[in-house]
């Protein structure tokens, strides 16, 4: 069958490749730079480097700082306005996912009438008609992928919505691991999860294809292997770098294979509860991989393998049951809670996450199982009991 791959056009990996980024900014002929980033990064000094970089340029330098986690629409909004007042030519994006997507959305929205909200995917007025700004992405967090996908996230006042479009694929990606050194074990715990969570969906996806396949195995194995030692000893090169290339590759492998019911039911969970995305994702993963099981055995198999486990003699069935316990085993080694109640979540409050989650219907639609409301439902309570489906 043929296949559509997209790929963002260039990226530097490795160690050190934060060096590209003046020679990126030349090649894309950037006068009046607008470096969006959070506040805690340029309190750490990480934004000192790329200012110091900038600088050497002799360019006109706008720093907006003002991105918060999960960030709301509002953010979005005052965001654009900035780049439209400040007349931005090129957008430097550096940090978490947070940051990355509100870099897209100053880039593409900059450029376009109306506000951010007229080009969201659930309740869309307007449609994305052109190139927005040049646009270069750096993360700091080894997670989102955010740095490789046509895709800016923000949150709503109960749930999560999206602007996708093609035009918000950045035209430069460097992913620098040593820019992820400082990350605390709990950023890095969710963050590292969220790239799993990725790989693992992508691999399972009806939309599934070789390359995808191929980006999401190596992802599965770089991350579940690394992911202890990383937020154990934050100050593992190695564990990072292997981090940070899992997250490219989950990032690239569900860009171009979506990710599915895991996010479906995380959205809700960032929306109405404020959980980090990645912490949002963690604790549903082993639940939603657990009732979808008996629809990909065989692919929950190659993922055991992948974590490194041998699944030898062992049945495609027992081997998808060891695989469901061994996310279980990986989300609580990396001190994630590993129930809704551990975040806080009444029971009541699953109706309404079931309501939400299921207007998710463009991220349910690449589930290998079809999840109406009571397959949802029925997760979101095996996850409040802590109950592994068998
Ligand atoms: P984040 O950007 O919200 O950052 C989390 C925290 O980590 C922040 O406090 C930040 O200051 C801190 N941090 C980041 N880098 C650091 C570093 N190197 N050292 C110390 N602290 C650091 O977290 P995230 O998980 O990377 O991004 C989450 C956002 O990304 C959510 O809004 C989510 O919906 C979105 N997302 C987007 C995509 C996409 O394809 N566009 C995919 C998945 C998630």
């Amino acid at each position: 069958m043929a296949e559509k791959i997209t790929f963002v056009p260039l990226s530097y990996t490795g160690w050190g490749s934060l060096s590209y980024l003046q020679q990126e900014v030349q090649r894309l002929k950037g006068q009046k730079v607008l470096l969006v980033t959070d506040p805690f990064l340029h309190e750490l000094g990480l934004t000192q480097k790329i200012i110091a970089l900038l600088e050497e340029l002799n360019l006109t330098i706008n720093i907006y700082t003002k991105v918060v986690p999960e960030p709301p629409v509002a953010v979005a909004e005052e965001l654009v306005a900035y780049a439209r007042e400040h007349q931005s030519d090129i957008v430097v994006g550096l940090g978490g996912g947070s940051a990355l997507d509100l870099a897209k959305l100053a880039g593409v929205i900059s450029v376009h009438e109306g506000d951010v909200k007229d080009y969201l995917n659930l309740s869309a007025t307007r449609s994305i008609e052109q190139k927005g700004l040049p646009t270069i992405l750096i993360p700091t967090t080894s997670g989102t992928g955010s740095e490789v996908t046509n895709i800016a996230v923000v949150s709503l006042e109960s749930t999560k919505d999206v602007v996708t479009h093609d035009y918000l694929l950045a035209d430069v990606a460097i992913v620098d691991p040593e820019l992820t050194m400082s990350l605390p074990p709990k950023v890095t715990a969710a963050t590292g999860v969220d790239a799993l969570t990725h790989a693992i969906e992508a691999y399972v996806s009806q939309n599934a294809s070789t390359v995808s396949d191929a980006l999401a195995l190596q992802a599965i194995q770089l991350i579940s292997q690394s992911i202890r030692s990383a937020v154990k000893d934050g100050q593992n090169q190695q564990a990072r770098i292997d981090m940070s290339y899992g997250s490219y590759l989950a990032g690239l492998a569900f860009f171009n294979a979506g990710v599915a019911g895991v996010h479906a039911l995380a959205y809700p969970l960032g929306g109405q509860f404020h959980i980090a995305h990645g912490d949002s994702n963690a604790v549903l993963l082993p639940y939603v991989m657990g009732y979808i099981r008996p629809s990909c055995e065989k692919r929950m198999k190659d993922i055991y393998n992948a974590m490194g486990f041998n699944s030898g003699y062992l049945s495609q069935e027992e081997a998808s049951h060891k695989c469901v316990q061994e996310l279980q085993r990986l989300v609580e080694d990396v001190g994630i809670p590993s129930s809704l109640k551990g975040f806080d979540i009444s029971e009541e409050a699953l109706t309404g996450l079931t309501e939400d989650a299921a207007k998710q219907t463009r991220l349910l639609a690449r589930s290998p199982m079809p999840l109406g409301k009571d397959d949802i439902f029925a997760i979101y309570k095996a996850a409040y009991d802590a109950v592994v489906f068998k």
